[in-house]
């Protein structure tokens, strides 16, 4: 074995008087190409005649099925020595060592002062590192800039508590691709309390992360369209229906002025009718997000309550506040200047807007939420408002009353 350039080292010096148990893979066997697995055991014994120590020596081939991956790259995980007084304990620490280097899991270990000084061959691959680059090393310096110092405050807090550490993190493989690790370890300590040292597993989270981010991401979007209008892209009535729930019972509690502003576009059968449906959608679209761009805080939502009708709510704004943002809406579409010429049938109510442009109809109402009204009563005022509004002439601006 000695002779042949590959074959394993350490060769096991020769024991006094403890046996000897030792696995061998001999890699490139001449003429099969192939790696055999040896185990080699020697026993010493007192020679009774001569009264010297001989040793007993049997070599012999492994099961196959005990091999695990034999390529030369994983040698040196696989050589493993053991010393012992009882041959059997030492080829069960071997099948240890055996299950070391093949289980699907990175396994290492560090010395009491956090060095490595060991890693498996599933601990090399997932981190692409060589055994001998890790030793004495450590890995800080692969892992993620961006998750180092959590991981380092995770490991020291779990270090100091000498408890369980478990934490996933980004690394940085040799070719520039990353990684993402489940790193799970136990501290050990002797019977005196000192620390060890530390025994962990290293497992490749990567699908499962891309997986969960992929759900997350689709998740999103899909909660995203649910609050949606597929055609304006502004909120839809589901999340108006939401959010002003939310906001009305915040109006309750905090006694604060609730605004809202029901707008529906002047004549907008007659657009489609002269311009198409098509044109008609477009300028949906335009009035829908220049309304959004109009409102200004946070709060404020605007949202299409269907058709062309659209809803504004007003966090936090009293009446004389939703009036100016009602105006300022006003003007925003107007200035659009949307062509729109009506011809004499469409002309409904008395003193009617004449604008060739196309207008809005607005109905406002705004009112501190108390026990005595409900959601539906605020919509239902702005609702009133507009109807008044469109019976009116249209192009203008109904304030609800105070009640
Ligand atoms: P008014 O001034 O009284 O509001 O008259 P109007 O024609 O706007 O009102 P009406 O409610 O009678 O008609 C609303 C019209 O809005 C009906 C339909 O042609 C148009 N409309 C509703 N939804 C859409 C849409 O998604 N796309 C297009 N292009 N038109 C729509
Ligand atoms: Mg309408
Ligand atoms: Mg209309």
């Amino acid at each position: 074995l000695r002779s042949r350039p590959g074959a394993l080292t350490p060769t096991p010096s020769i024991p006094t008087t403890a046996p000897i148990f030792h696995r061998y893979y001999l890699p490139d066997v001449p003429n099969q190409g192939a790696v055999i697995y040896l185990e080699l055991n020697i026993l010493p014994q007192p020679d009774l005649l001569s009264d010297q120590l001989i040793y007993l020596v049997s070599l012999r081939l492994a099961a196959p099925s005990l091999l695990g991956d034999c390529s030369p790259g994983n040698l040196f995980k696989h050589t493993v020595y053991t010393q012992s007084s009882d041959p059997a304990n030492g080829a069960e620490l071997d099948l240890n060592g055996m299950i070391a280097a093949v289980v699907p899991v990175g396994l290492y270990r560090n010395d009491a002062t956090g060095k490595c000084v060991y890693i498996n061959q599933k601990a090399s691959e997932i981190l692409d590192i060589t055994f001998e680059e890790c030793l004495g090393h450590g890995w800080v310096d692969r892992l993620h800039p961006e998750d180092t110092e959590r991981m380092l405050i995770s490991w020291t807090k779990a270090f100091e508590a000498q408890s369980f550490w478990q934490d996933e993190y980004r690394f940085l493989r040799r070719d520039g691709s990353v990684i993402w690790v489940l790193a799970q370890c136990n501290f050990m300590r002797d019977e005196q309390g000192n620390h060890l040292g530390s025994i962990g597993s290293l497992t490749d989270i990567t699908p499962q992360n891309e997986l969960e981010q992929k759900l997350a991401q689709a998740h999103q979007q899909s909660t995203a369209m649910a609050q949606q209008d597929g055609l304006t892209g502004i909120a839809n009535r589901r999340c108006f229906d939401q959010i002003f729930a939310q906001e009305y019972q915040r109006s309750q509690r905090e006694s604060t002025p609730l605004g809202l502003i029901m707008v529906d576009i002047d004549h907008f059968k007659h657009y489609n009718d002269t311009h198409g449906h098509l044109q008609g959608d477009q300028t949906l679209i335009q009035v829908a997000q220049t309304l959004a761009a109009t409102v200004q805080r946070p709060t404020d939502l605007v949202a299409r309550y269907g058709g062309e009708e659209f809803v504004v709510l007003l966090p936090n704004t009293d009446r004389t506040g939703t009036a100016i943002v009602a105006h300022k809406l006003a003007n925003q579409i107007a200035a659009l200047n949307i062509q729109h010429e009506l011809d004499e049938l469409e002309l409904t109510a008395p003193a009617e807007s004449t604008q060739s442009i196309l207008t809005v109809s607005m109905g406002l109402s705004s009112l501190i939420v108390n026990r005595d009204c409900s959601p539906e009563h605020l919509i239902e005022q702005a609702d009133q408002a507009l109807y008044r509004a469109k019976h009116r002439g249209r192009d203008r601006i109904e304030m609800a009353d105070r009640n």
